[in-house]
């Protein structure tokens, strides 16, 4: 079957421009440089990586709030660079999103009712005053709130709360895929495992596929069902989650892997934790990008970057080593 979502060689270079008045681009930022991914209906599709990976380019670029500088984003067959306003209408239907920050993401000045109904306007949906009641009622209870929530302000609602509203306008359109940018971070530990049960039950009963961004591997790990490994704009390591968790080959997805707490230490391979930082996306090593921070760092590591191949059915690495 067709796959719900496909990112074909996307590239998102950034100019950066000085001379003050007399503005010339001096640089490229290279946040996503190359990216291939392929996301199956009902999916969920994890994105690891450190910050300056590129995943939250990647996550802007799928919504469309930015533009690739080259290559495809192809949603159920349709190219995202080429859509029609009525398409684009439609893409931004079948495609929405929750972010990390729920107390910015919701108008302070709207009471819920209205945050959770604004899609239905914006798509022009024609339900009036009563349809909406009946539409928000449900689908509050759907995120385990009241009905009386909806009649409040988000400075009246715990972080968590904040989430569940979040949660439930981006689904009052029945979309295809959720893109969910580090969705339980802000939220304390105690209520992390709550919203992602909630996602869980959702996607179960909606059949909903998600894109989940987070740096938490221990978030990926319980929820997702593919993950891709990020590094400096690259995709380092992707597959079946299960296998990337369970037999990590390339070094930075083990480096990451070791700073994870496990309940069974020794069950996977440990690595030395990861030392210094993430390099420039402006003057990235040549080579393999990972090659100034790998602890077995070849001499060809620095003049060839390494590409993705299959080291088992559904689970793939770029390193030089495997
Ligand atoms: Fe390390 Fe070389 Fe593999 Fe890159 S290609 S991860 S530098 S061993």
């Amino acid at each position: 079957m067709e796959p719900l979502l496909e990112l074909r060689q996307v590239k998102k270079h950034f100019p950066i421009y000085s001379g003050g008045l007399l503005r010339t681009q001096h640089r490229l930022l290279k946040a996503l440089d190359g990216v291939n991914l392929s996301l199956e209906r009902g999916a969920c599709f994890g994105i690891a990586g450190e910050s300056g990976s590129g995943k939250t380019t990647l996550a802007r670029l799928v919504l469309l709030l930015e533009r690739a500088t080259s290559g495809e984003i192809v949603l159920d067959g349709k190219n995202a660079a080429r859509l029609t306003n009525k398409e684009t209408a439609w893409y931004r239907t079948r495609v929405q999103a929750v972010f990390q920050d729920a107390a910015s993401s919701l108008n302070p000045r709207m009471r819920v009712i209205d945050i959770i109904s604004e899609p239905l306007e914006i798509q022009r949906e024609k339900l009036d005053r009563h349809q909406i009641e009946l539409r928000t009622e449900q689908l509050i209870r759907r995120v385990g709130l009241s009905a009386a929530t909806l009649r409040m302000y988000p400075h009246e609602l715990s972080g968590g709360q904040k989430q569940r509203v979040a949660i439930a306008r981006a689904i009052i359109l029945h979309p295809a895929l959720v893109v969910l940018d580090e969705p339980v971070s802000a939220l304390d530990v105690s209520i992390r495992a709550q919203i992602l049960n909630l996602l869980a039950d959702i996607q179960a009963a909606e059949g909903i596929s998600y894109l989940i961004i987070a740096h938490d591997l221990a978030v990926l790990q319980n929820v997702t069902t593919q993950i891709a490994v990020m590094y400096l704009g690259r995709v380092v390591e992707t597959g079946n989650t299960d296998s990337v968790f369970n037999d990590p080959r390339h070094l930075y997805t083990q480096a990451l892997l070791a700073a994870v707490p496990r309940p069974e230490p020794g069950r996977v391979k440990r690595a030395p934790a990861l030392s210094g930082e993430i390099g420039n996306a402006m003057d990235l090593p040549t080579g393999c990008r990972f090659h100034p921070r790998c602890p077995q760092a070849q001499a060809m590591c620095s003049q060839i970057e390494p590409l993705l191949k299959t080291i088992k059915p559904e689970h793939q690495t770029a390193c030089h080593l495997v």
